[in-house]
């Protein structure tokens, strides 16, 4: 006889073990199916290692400064497998957190792929059916691979967490969120850094002031920027060097190519077509508000949405799921003035409104606030980053529609600053705040 559930879910990511455990919480009985590690892209090949690389990077800044705050640090020297071993250890302590939660909350486990095979069943690789009453997706997305002669050369993001050693050259394909990560990631440590991407920006949606601003810094740094420029083939060379051959720019020579050129909804063979369930052009599931797909009794959250593709969007999506399906409280997600970061160096944060997506909205009444600096410890260390906040302020309300900052800790205010913008307060909310002096962040109540 089949195990049966109330809900079963397949994908034990953050919005699938979300959803699985509040459920399990509402009395529900539930099965989960993940064919690779528990926790997902965020805890075990994203957010959470890559952020931990990027503290490790900016050591290298932290002691090159450290010399004018009166530090004598003879030799620095980096150790790449110690760092990716640690980061490796810790992903593998958060994994069995995340199985412990779902052992704590008696959700059962099926270390298989699970596929939908219509008629309220699931099937798994191992061979086992289970029949449901509900079903949820939360398989996320997958690293998108253009169709270029010699791309099984190159990695993405999924593989730099594994690397044996470092490269001295990498090239980046895309000029988005992981493009810019991992060149400063890869730049820090030491490796010439060029990114490459198809069109002549980074960070498109960002505000162009902080994108410029983050491409001269970038610059700065020695990354370089190769714009309008795509790849015709890669080699590898017997020495394991690759050749790429590229249109737009001129061929390069590097020990790595790393794609960031965004995720996939991961839908291929799911089974959709046989449980009638819909997909958009782009391969996402298509739901609605309560994340009910077209096929009844089958539900999606998360990056295989193609909603925002974002841990604490999932999270929120698999937690309105399950209280709206077995809580019994109908709910929703809130998907305006969801804060962002880019993990660069520096970083970028945003929430709400750029400048010009204000004016499309409001004129050109808008009014933008902005506040060029150069943080303390930056002037004291003798390094020339200056930091850039914006505000972009609603004219008749003088709400603060939108918050955009590229700087030291920039992620760290902003996700502050966000709930004041959340909450809809005005910029005279901001200007009678008294600043927190010496602070970066206090810019955000003195700008005039
Ligand atoms: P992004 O969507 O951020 O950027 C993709 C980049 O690749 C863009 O520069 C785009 O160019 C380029 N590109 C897109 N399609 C192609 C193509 N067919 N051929 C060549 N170039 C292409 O994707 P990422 O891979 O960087 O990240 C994926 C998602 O993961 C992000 O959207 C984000 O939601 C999430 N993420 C979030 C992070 C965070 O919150 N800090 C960190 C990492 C990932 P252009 O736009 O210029 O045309």
């Amino acid at each position: 006889m089949a195990e049966h559930y109330d809900l079963f879910v397949i994908g034990a990511g953050s919005g699938g073990v979300r959803a699985a455990r509040i459920a399990a919480g509402h009395g529900a009985k539930v099965g989960i199916a993940e064919d690779y590690r528990v926790g997902g892209t965020c805890v075990i090949r994203g957010c959470v290692p890559k952020k931990l690389l990027v503290y490790g990077a900016h050591f290298a800044e932290d002691i090159e400064d450290a010399a004018m705050f009166g530090w004598d640090i003879p030799e620095k020297r980096f150790v790449w497998p110690t760092l990716r071993d640690n980061v490796l250890a810790e992903v593998d302590r958060l994994e069995g957190l995340y199985r412990q939660t779902l052992q704590n909350n008696k959700v059962d486990l099926y270390e298989a792929r699970g596929r939908l095979a219509g008629g309220g069943k699931v099937q798994l690789s191992t061979g086992e059916t289970v029949t449901v009453d509900k079903i949820l997706v939360a398989v996320g997305a997958w690293p998108f691979m253009p169709d270029i002669p010699g791309i099984e050369h190159a990695i993405t993001s999924n593989e730099v967490f594994h690397l044996p050693e470092l490269p001295k050259r990498v090239a980046i394909a895309g000029g988005g969120y992981i493009a810019n990560e991992f060149a400063g990631i890869f730049n820090q440590f030491g490796a010439h850094v060029t990114i490459v991407n198809r069109s002549d920006t980074i960070l498109r949606g960002y505000d162009e002031q902080v994108r410029d601003r983050l491409l001269q810094i970038s610059m700065t740094k020695g990354i370089d920027f190769r714009f309008n420029s795509t790849f015709e083939t890669i080699e590898k060379m017997d020495d394991g060097r690759l050749h790429l051959t590229m249109k737009g720019c001129d061929d390069m020579e590097v020990d790595q190519l790393v794609f960031a050129t965004g995720r996939i909804p991961k839908t291929d063979d799911l089974g959709c077509e046989v449980a009638g369930v819909s997909l958009d052009d782009k391969g996402a599931i298509k739901v609605d508000e309560y994340n009910q797909t077209s096929a009844k009794g089958v539900f999606a959250v998360g990056d295989v949405t193609d909603r925002i593709q974002l841990t604490p969007v999932a999270i929120r999506e698999g937690h309105a799921f399950a209280d709206t399906q077995f809580g019994d409280a109908p709910r929703t997600v809130d998907y305006d003035f969801v804060p962002n970061a880019v993990f660069s160096h520096p970083p970028v944060a945003a929430v709400g409104l750029t400048e010009s997506q204000a004016r499309e909205r409001f004129g050109n009444e808008v009014k933008t606030y902005t506040s060029d600096f150069r943080a303390m410890k930056n002037v004291l260390a003798n390094r020339h980053e200056r930091s850039l906040y914006k505000l972009v302020v609603e004219p008749v309300s003088d709400k603060v529609v939108g918050i955009h900052m590229i700087g030291p800790e920039t992620p760290e205010i902003l996700q502050a600053a966000a709930i004041a913008v959340k909450a809809g307060l005005t910029k005279a909310d901001f200007d009678a705040t008294v600043a927190l002096h010496p602070t970066m962040a206090e810019e955000l109540v003195l700008m005039r």
